[in-house]
């Protein structure tokens, strides 16, 4: 058994991400969706296997119920230390999930403490004096002071997580990063000497979660964004080996896309410029009861085989706000994810092999549509935008912001010859 490394990503587009990090690492690395059942088996030899959950804003028993469950798994699969990953802008409430979840691991491996940090320095995230920046603002002074499931009103991660823990929360400042992994390891040993459990770390660098994820790298729980994933997987033995890319298989290419994020409607007025074949779902009639997906499946029948095509229900602002105002939000999103995930499954069943998926809840839609359980992470299209690769179709599972304009264009326009 090679497996090294577990980690439990709290959400399903933050699964994508960190196990493209472990990927950038060197490290070969499987992504499975959802609690593993006893049975589960990993889709092929891998040093890390990433488990991706819906745990970030459910209760927080729930969320531990799940990431106790896939911990064991990951445990019987051979992995000796468990990554928990939650998002750099350390989504969460005084009720959770971070705190329950993360000290429940910990009683479970028997651990005295973790080392936790969630910067993420290519996306601006940063940790100073146990502070977390978003670009130039504090946490509590950027955007994410609004979010609408975990207004983030606090920048200081001691107390963001004293408020979610019965523990000690402790901080190795970034003069002690910076004199490297000794220091660090020292400042651990001292803190589970005075009873600390939670260690948060700074990082303003890729170099100092390089020198935080060799202090971790004998602890059996440790936590953080997809930044501290990639330091910790660079300093595992089995990390750098080249990992060859798998090719694409040949067959037919498609993008359906359900994200309305800003990037997304990029993405897709960037393939309509290209001249590429485009088809927008109608979702009120669909909600009406008319037959969208076959008129849908018609229309890619009638589309040259040798060039990619888009079908998406994405929509603007205005176009979203009247859908919504028709349907209500959550009928509006049910009737797109059933009519995204019925399209997914037709079109592989019509020969395309390589599927690229805009959303998160979409890529969870089309997923378990597909009865995807499992899949082999390849190489990067854009940053945390791999393809990924199961029983001969290649996917590509990407959160709405993610990814350069010309993405859907650039990944797959050479593929389909
Ligand atoms: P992102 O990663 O950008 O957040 P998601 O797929 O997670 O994208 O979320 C987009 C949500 O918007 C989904 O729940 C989807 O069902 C919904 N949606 C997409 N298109 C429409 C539309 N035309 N009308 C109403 N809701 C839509």
């Amino acid at each position: 058994m090679t497996l090294r490394i577990g980690c439990i990503a709290d959400d399903f587009t933050g699964g994508t991400d960190v196990a493209a990090a472990f990927r950038r690492a060197g490290l070969r690395t499987a992504l499975v969706f959802g609690v593993p059942g006893d049975d589960a088996a990993l889709p092929g030899d891998c040093d890390a296997a990433v488990v991706a959950l819906k745990s970030r804003s459910t209760p927080a028993g729930e969320a531990v119920a799940e990431s106790l469950a896939t911990q064991k798994w990951l445990w019987s699969q051979g992995a000796a230390q468990v990554y928990f990953k939650y998002c750099s802008t350390f989504d969460s409430t005084p009720a959770g999930n971070i705190g329950p979840v993360t000290d429940a691991l910990l009683d479970a491996a028997g651990a005295p403490l973790t080392l936790s940090c969630p910067a993420s320095p290519p996306n601006g995230r940063t940790v100073y004096q146990g502070h977390l920046f978003v670009h130039d603002q504090p946490l509590d002074e950027s955007p994410l002071r609004h979010h609408p499931l975990n207004p983030m009103t606090d920048a200081s991660l001691p107390r963001l997580l004293s408020a979610q823990t019965e523990h000690r929360v402790g901080l190795v400042d970034w003069a002690t990063v910076r004199r490297g992994v000794e220091a660090v390891r020292e400042a651990l040993l001292r803190f589970e000497r005075d009873g600390v459990r939670h260690v948060i770390a700074d990082a303003l660098t890729d170099e100092d979660l390089a020198v935080l994820g060799a202090a971790a790298l004998e602890l059996p729980v440790v936590t953080g964004a997809a930044g501290l994933a990639e330091g910790l997987g660079h300093a595992y033995p089995s990390a750098g080996h080249a990992v060859a890319d798998t090719p694409l298989p040949g067959g037919r290419a498609a993008v359906l896309a359900g994200s309305c994020s800003a990037r997304t409607l990029e993405q897709i007025a960037h393939f309509h410029s290209a001249g590429l074949p485009a088809l927008h779902l109608d979702v009120l009639a669909a909600a009406a009861g008319q037959d969208v997906a076959s008129a849908a499946l018609d229309w890619y029948e009638a589309q040259d085989r040798d060039v990619p095509v888009l079908v998406y229900a994405s929509a603007s602002p205005g176009e979203l706000a009247a859908v919504q105002a028709r349907l209500g939000v959550t009928e509006a999103a049910a009737q797109v994810e059933e009519l995204l995930g019925t399209l997914a499954a037709e079109l592989v069943r019509r020969g395309v092999r390589k599927l690229l998926v805009a959303g998160g809840e979409t890529s969870g839609a089309v997923t378990s549509a597909l009865g995807v359980r499992a899949v082999l992470v390849g190489d990067e299209a854009d940053p945390g935008v791999p393809w990924t690769y199961t029983d001969g179709l290649a996917l590509m599972l990407k959160s709405g912001n993610f990814g350069a304009p010309d993405l859907f264009v650039r990944a797959l326009e050479d593929t389909t010859r």
